[in-house]
């Protein structure tokens, strides 16, 4: 019997940043964990598992060759849904390499990327040096806690999207909510806090932070792409994030046992089918398809956009 996919509980993270857009009557609701190996599968055979017990009993057949042969029987991506009220600290994380270094083997480093699902007028982030900073301006500047005049300041809209490298600076502002896929990683040094009180658990990491941050890699905001329905938006070593868009025909997608292929809904209602299982999927609902699954179908449906994260 060949896998199906998984649906999985979402969990919620209720930040005081948070709004009121990811879980209606519950505000504020900063984050939704959507993909994350400590979710728990709902339905299914395997209802009641944890993702990361699921990875480890399936391996390849869930995470695909490419991840397997890369790091193991280890989910490597988490996928969240933000919703961002204030500036968040500006932060930085230490790449794999740094991070074996600093914690030893089975630790990762996390390199992340942002899809603006929805902003205000002007909105805007930070993410990665200003061109010229040199790292003696960072050791100076995150000491005196000028950091804010090294960071590249950029507006961002709706459909926009960026690759944020390990070891570059990054905040979102107010006013946006986004979809996020990174290395499942928790290592965060927190470079500013925006002169807020430095409270448990918000303390800054100044010199973590000195030394990962790397002002030679350039970080660029990319606009959404126009009328296609299959779009790949961001790629790394670690994942990729593609756009689908089934808007005048279905699309066929076949994960040929290289890696699984988590969808989420961004926009409208999905229906996606496969050999012997069908699933309809509402708006910010995700759904992982494992790796050996055979060719599957998102049908036609207008006003339907979904991301797609594979690794
Ligand atoms: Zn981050």
């Amino acid at each position: 019997m060949p896998l199906q996919p998984f649906i999985l509980e979402k969990q919620y993270r209720d930040y005081i940043w948070g709004g009121d857009r990811l879980r209606p009557g519950h505000s504020p609701t900063a984050e939704v964990w959507a993909i994350h190996e400590n979710n728990t599968v709902i339905g299914g055979d395997y209802a009641g598992r944890l993702l990361t017990s699921i990875a480890t009993e399936l391996g390849t057949d869930l995470l695909g060759t490419r991840v397997t042969t890369r790091i193991g029987s280890h989910f490597p991506v988490l996928i969240k849904l933000l919703d961002c009220n204030q500036w968040l600290s500006l932060q930085v994380h230490p790449n794999d390499e740094q991070v074996r270094e600093l914690k030893g083997a089975g630790f990762f480093g996390k390199t992340e990327a942002w899809y603006f699902l929805d902003t205000v007028n002007n909105a805007e982030i930070l993410c990665g040096t200003k061109d010229g900073v040199t790292k003696a301006d960072i050791v100076r500047s995150v000491r005196d806690g000028t950091i804010l005049d090294c960071a590249n300041r950029v507006p961002v809209t709706t459909g926009d999207h960026v690759l944020i490298p390990a070891g570059s600076i990054h905040a979102l502002g107010p006013g946006m909510l986004v979809f996020e896929v990174q290395e499942s990683s928790d290592i965060t040094y927190r470079v500013f806090d925006w002169n807020r009180p430095a409270s448990e658990g918000r303390e800054l990491h100044i010199e973590q932070s000195i030394r990962v941050i790397d002002p030679g890699i350039r970080v660029n905001v990319s606009a959404a792409p126009i009328n296609s329905p299959i779009a790949r938006l961001e790629s790394c070593e670690y994942f990729s994030l593609d756009k689908l868009v089934p808007e005048d025909s279905d699309i066929i997608a076949h994960p040929a046992g290289e890696s699984f292929h988590a969808l989420t809904v961004i926009s409208g209602e999905a229906s996606v089918k496969g050999d012997g299982w069908s699933f309809g999927l509402s708006q910010y609902d995700s759904l992982l398809v494992p790796a050996s699954c055979e060719e599957y179908r998102i049908e036609k449906q207008s006003g339907c956009e979904l991301l797609r994260v594979t690794a």
